[in-house]
């Protein structure tokens, strides 16, 4: 697929790391970083007061964007209209988008402009098993503006994945998760020691929202990204396979290998980024981590 402005094929390498995401290793075993669109074709909410802001902040009405992006086979089933919200409380320290960790950083958008995005692209997510998925950021910080995205979603048939730690779970109302087809929850260490360590906040609140998801039917893809010497000890890995293996509601677990591919935004947002010199895992490390998934009877890509 040829990428046009606003519209993102997936797997395009993007040399200069700007916007780029982790996604699931491709056959070749070569990580790819993929761009996305920014706000390109989303109109901005209008100006208001700002208490009126507020107010429809509050509602739901309006929500902080990063950017957005159509792909295929990433972030769930089919092509995907995928939205990326602003604002994250995790602090990552492979964060490939320390520009989205602020929700203030983000762009205002209606839901209802978001929701005429949603319906333009129904014929594809109708022809390839698509649809909509929401992810950041975090979209928890926003469970207003994402529960009436994904609702207004589901009212249209559109299937809905959302991109999530889970930190944020207790945000996540039942009627909301009730409009939600698929979860990416991203389990980014097993030991709690090193889950602060990468990401300078406390494990337990995944593992509980992951533990919630499976006793209501919640479908997941678990990923993880492999980072040598920060995620890859057999003993942490073990961790993260073990509980994943408790859920049964997962369908497949993800390995995503680090790269340094979006490593120049720490300089440009002058951030201090402690995994310079951190290589990629190698197809011998990657291939072992997949294995510790697998003998435990889970589905790995
Ligand atoms: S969860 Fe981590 S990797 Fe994802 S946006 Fe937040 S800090 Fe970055």
């Amino acid at each position: 697929m040829t990428a046009t402005l606003g519209e993102h094929a997936a797997g395009v390498v993007a040399p200069d790391g700007i916007n780029g995401f982790y996604e699931p290793v491709p056959e070749d075993n070569v990580p790819r970083l993929r761009r996305a669109a920014g706000t390109a074709g989303i109109d901005v909410a209008a100006e208001m007061t700002h208490a009126e802001h507020v107010a429809a902040v509050r509602a739901g009405e309006i929500g902080s964007m990063h950017s957005w992006e159509l792909v295929t086979a990433v972030d769930g089933p089919g092509t995907r209209l995928t939205v990326f919200l602003a604002g994250c409380p995790l602090r990552c320290l492979y964060c490939h988008n320390p520009d989205t960790l602020k929700m203030k950083d983000g762009e205002p958008v209606a839901v209802d402009t978001l929701l005429a995005r949603v319906r333009r692209y129904l014929p594809v997510f109708r022809a390839t098993g698509g649809g909509l998925t929401v992810s950041g950021g975090e979209p928890l910080m926003q469970p207003a503006f994402l529960g009436r995205l994904l609702r207004g979603a589901k009212e249209m048939g559109v299937h809905t994945t959302i991109d999530t730690s889970g930190l944020l779970g207790t945000h996540a109302s039942d009627a909301l998760l009730d409009d939600v087809d698929l979860v990416l929850l991203d389990i980014k260490s097993g030991l709690p020691g090193t889950y602060r360590r990468a990401t300078g906040r406390d494990l337990a609140p995944t593992l509980d929202f992951s533990r919630r998801l499976a006793e209501r039917g919640n479908a997941m893809w678990i990923r993880f990204v492999l980072v040598p010497g920060l995620t890859d000890a057999p003993e942490n890995v073990a961790a993260v396979a073990d509980h994943v293996a408790t859920l049964p509601t997962v369908q497949r677990v993800e390995v995503l290998p680090f790269h340094q591919m979006g490593r120049d935004k720490w300089d440009r947002l002058g951030m201090a980024y402690e995994l310079d010199g951190t290589p990629a895992p190698d197809t011998a490390l990657v291939e072992r981590v997949r294995e510790q998934f697998r003998e435990r009877g889970l589905t790995v890509y």
